[in-house]
């Protein structure tokens, strides 16, 4: 294993120049499903190839409420086994990624006609906490009506009858799966993005191989593998489709969206979960000058590879919203940017989206195909154990037993959040003179963690050549993704690897002209290919900002 191994361009075409052999594992999708299983069978010592047809994460792994969490509304359900699952991984992947999964206070307000009691919700939190084994400080504190409401004195006042405070880990789901990647490729896998699963390869009517689509020059290549997994998330059907292997038990795709308000239009003190009149539960979220709010739960039938917003999702979170903090009044226009995901949930008769569990699901064909379903991005650590367990048992491989619970992710190389704290300063320090920021600092650990050095020295190598700091910056980060995160577009970046298209829309307008030049420069980039990335990143930056007209 070498952590200074590059994973760039360069290394994709490595990779698939090298593909030729046959492999233990072929994982198809590079979401944090994928990722997590590439990460523990290659730590185990398999030999793996993973595919992913676009960007990495850039399926639900990208678009989800951005928490590590037990799933507290699932203790209404009764899914015992389930919370308490997820809830002891919430503490695993929170070691594993200290940088990026971050506890994060969480107010349950009580209100006046809801669903949650005093009584109960103080009981189904310290449930939570239980099984979870949350420790000290962290554990859940009940509160009266009077300090629930200094707690936050932006909810409704009239009806308000207690809260209780407890913790969550907040993250940045795309940057968790591609530092899970990182690590995977550490490891030994090969992982390629914009590789499509085109169509299956059978010996002897077994599955042997597949098909793969290069989406970025349209070659046509074959990858050969003893095993071959389907991690596609909201696409496992139509991949069990082309393996004609579609049965009674199938997927049901549900909708979530989420909209982001600068934090001056709602400025919450800390992460509020609250029930909204027609019972269900939102989140309102801080983070970096804004707050998002999510999410709605609906039947979804139509494009995957696009799921819209409509106007009634934007007003549905707006209502909620401004019920639970009457003082607020948002607005459609308030909204800076928004996100829509899709759920793969294993479908179950007669169940409303919302009464669906999450819980994962193997299948595998009488071609041998496995595919995973459902699950949740808290529990990715534990699905990829699962998994790697029936494969190593299928291929009778003398391999290690699973490593992943004690195993840091890339950029993950600290024991606690003070060892973060002591690095920041210690970085603060050494570079003060050349112009970083605290708050630089800070920013670059909470994405890149103890990967920072390196984009520190980029910064000074860019910044002798350009006078702009704040240009330097980006493209200091720019040249850490194309050298080590494998980007191969200007949304890669913008959208994945640093989320401006989310949180900081306005810099994305402001640096894509600068980044663009760097790029084609960096990756040898006709104009006109050049051009159509910038097409494709004006049209995300559209999407993302725009309302639908008839709100304004
Ligand atoms: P995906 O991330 O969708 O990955 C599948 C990948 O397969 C995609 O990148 C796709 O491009 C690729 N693919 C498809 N077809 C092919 C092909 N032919 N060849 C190659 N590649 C292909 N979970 C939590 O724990 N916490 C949360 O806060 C949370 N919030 C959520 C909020 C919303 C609105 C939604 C929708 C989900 C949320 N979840 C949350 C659930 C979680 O996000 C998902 O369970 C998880 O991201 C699914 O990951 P995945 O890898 O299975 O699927």
């Amino acid at each position: 294993m070498n952590s200074n191994s590059t994973f760039s361009k360069n290394k994709r075409h490595f990779f698939i120049e090298n593909s030729k052999e046959e492999f233990d594992l072929l994982v198809i999708g590079g979401g944090i499903t994928g990722a997590g299983i590439a990460l523990d069978a290659a730590s185990r010592g398999l030999k793996v190839i993973l595919i992913e047809k676009k960007d990495y994460a850039w399926g639900t792994s990208s678009r989800s409420t951005k928490l590590i969490h037990g799933g507290l509304r699932y203790l209404k359900q009764l899914e015992i086994k389930l919370v308490r699952e997820v809830g002891l991984e919430r503490a695993i992947v929170q070691r594993n990624a200290p940088h990026i999964v971050l506890s994060e206070k969480m107010l349950l307000p009580i209100i006046k006609g809801g669903d949650l009691s005093y009584r109960l919700s103080s009981f189904a939190l310290y449930v939570y906490d239980f099984l979870a084994k949350v420790q000290g400080k962290e554990r859940r504190v009940m509160l009266s009506k009077e300090r629930t409401k200094k707690t936050e004195p932006l909810l409704n006042k009239k009806n308000i009858i207690g809260g209780g405070l407890y913790y969550e880990y907040r993250t940045d789901d795309a940057r968790l799966c591609i530092e899970v990647i990182k690590k995977a490729v550490e490891y030994g896998a090969f992982c390629i993005n914009y590789a499509k699963f085109n169509k299956p390869i059978y010996e002897n009517g077994r599955l042997a191989g597949a098909e793969v689509i290069d989406i970025l020059d349209k070659s046509v290549f074959e990858i050969r593998a003893k095993c071959v997994i389907n991690a596609t998330g909201p696409w496992v059907d139509l991949i069990r489709k082309l393996d004609n292997s579609l049965n009674q038990k199938r997927l049901m795709l549900t909708k979530g969206i989420h909209i982001v308000v600068p934090y001056s239009v709602l400025p919450i003190k800390q992460a509020v979960y609250f029930e909204i009149k027609d019972k269900r539960m939102l989140f309102a979220i801080p983070r970096q000058n804004k707050t998002y709010i999510g999410t709605t739960d609906t039947v979804y039938n139509q494009d995957i590879d696009s799921p819209n917003i409509s106007i009634n999702d934007i007003k549905y979170l707006i209502k909620g919203c401004n019920y639970m903090f009457p003082k607020i009044k948002i607005s459609p226009n308030d909204i800076i940017s928004k996100w829509a995901g899709l759920r793969p949930l294993v479908h179950e008769d007669g169940k409303s989206p919302s009464e669906v569990s999450r819980k994962d699901e193997i299948f595998i064909s009488d071609s041998g195909l496995i595919t995973i379903a459902g699950g949740k991005l808290t529990g990715y650590r534990k699905m990829a154990e699962k998994t790697v367990n029936l494969i190593v048992k299928k291929l009778n491989a003398n391999v290690s037993k699973c490593k992943t619970a004690n195993l840091a992710v890339s950029g993950g190389d600290f024991r606690n959040a003070d060892e973060i704290r002591t690095f920041i300063i210690q970085l603060t320090t050494q570079n003060r003179l050349i112009g970083l920021s605290v708050d630089k600092i800070k920013e670059w650990v909470g994405r890149y963690g103890s990967e920072t050095p390196r984009l520190i020295e980029f910064y000074k190598k860019i910044h002798t050549k350009n006078s702009d700091k704040d240009i330097s910056f980006v493209l200091a980060e720019l040249e850490y993704c194309i050298i080590y995160e494998c980007i191969v577009t200007l949304s890669d970046f913008f959208v994945r690897r640093s989320s401006k298209l989310y949180f900081d829309p306005s810099n994305v307008t402001i640096y894509l002209n600068e980044c663009a030049v760097y790029l084609q420069k960096r990756l040898m980039f006709s104009k006109k290919e050049i051009n159509k990335q910038i097409e494709e990143l004006n049209f995300l930056l559209k999407e993302a900002t725009s309302i639908p007209e008839d709100s304004v």
